[in-house]
């Protein structure tokens, strides 16, 4: 067990990508919190199955578009778990659309919950985070690519967690705290179905032709949250399976 003792809170982790690295998390040792802002019934089965792994584990309702709410997320975990460790940004809303069908509100919104709510979630984990803690954002394949039209409000709010990540890198670390993001390719998860009508053209763009499972993303989250992984901050670790080569 290489997290025994840590404390992570993953947002967005009662389903696909935030729900396996939640559990691979505490596979590796830590107790873990995580947010949902639907799915409580989700959440909890996620709750149920990191404490069968013998882990502490809380559910927290919070919207990372509502800033006071994600604050609250993570002081919650922290008064329940007396610490936090590892912050895992990796809620996040999908959106596909047209430059010229693309309101206001679909930019307020994608912006609200990909990029101001992980800055608000770090800014809040960071007044906690000591010496050996770990920011992993999960940001997206496309800030590399963008296999097509209709991607670019999505592109923006992902590509802005690389600016965060190296600027945040540089001011967390005198602290030991590292900072990193972590570029999923096509995931089969509920926003991207391996077997969605968009499947086949994301698939023959990866040098392997297939999605990539949640669990081979958490995996290299688990490998970030490590004690060993210190001297990696600032990066960008794609999980892609080659969308970008
Ligand atoms: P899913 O849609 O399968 O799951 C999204 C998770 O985020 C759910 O737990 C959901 O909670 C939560 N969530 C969504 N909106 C909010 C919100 N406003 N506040 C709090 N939680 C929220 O997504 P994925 O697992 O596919 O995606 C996870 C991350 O990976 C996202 O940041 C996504 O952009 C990124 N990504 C995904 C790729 C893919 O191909 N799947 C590729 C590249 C990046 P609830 O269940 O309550 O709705």
């Amino acid at each position: 067990m290489t997290l025994d003792g840590k404390v992570a809170l993953v947002t967005g982790g009662s389903r696909g990508i935030g729900a396996a690295t939640a559990i691979r998390l505490a596979e590796d040792g830590a107790d873990v919190a995580l947010t949902y802002q639907n799915n409580a019934e989700l959440a909890a089965g996620v709750v149920d199955k990191i404490k069968a792994l013998g882990r502490r584990a809380l559910a927290i309702q919070a919207d990372s578009a509502d800033a006071a709410a994600v604050v609250s997320a993570v002081d919650t975990a922290v008064a329940e778990f007396g610490r936090l460790d590892v912050l895992v940004n990796n809620g996040g809303v999908g959106f596909v659309g047209p430059l010229d069908q693309t309101s206001l509100e679909d930019i307020d919104r994608v912006l609200a919950v990909n990029v101001r709510g992980v800055y608000v979630a770090t800014q809040a984990a960071a007044r906690h985070l000591g010496d050996g803690g770990r920011v992993i954002s999960i940001g997206s394949c496309v800030s590399d690519r963008v296999p097509g039209p209709g991607m670019s409000l999505y592109a923006v709010s992902k590509t802005a967690l690389l600016g965060m990540t190296k600027g945040l890198a540089r001011e967390l670390g005198p602290r030991g705290i590292t900072v990193n993001i972590v570029h999923p390719g096509p995931t089969d998860t509920d926003m991207n179905p391996a077997d969605g009508p968009y499947a086949a053209d994301q698939r023959s763009l990866t040098a392997f032709d297939r999605y990539g499972s949640p669990s081979e993303v958490a995996a290299t989250v688990s490998f970030l949250a490590r004690p060993e992984s210190k001297y990696v901050t600032g990066s960008t670790v794609s999980v892609d399976g080659g969308h970008a080569a």
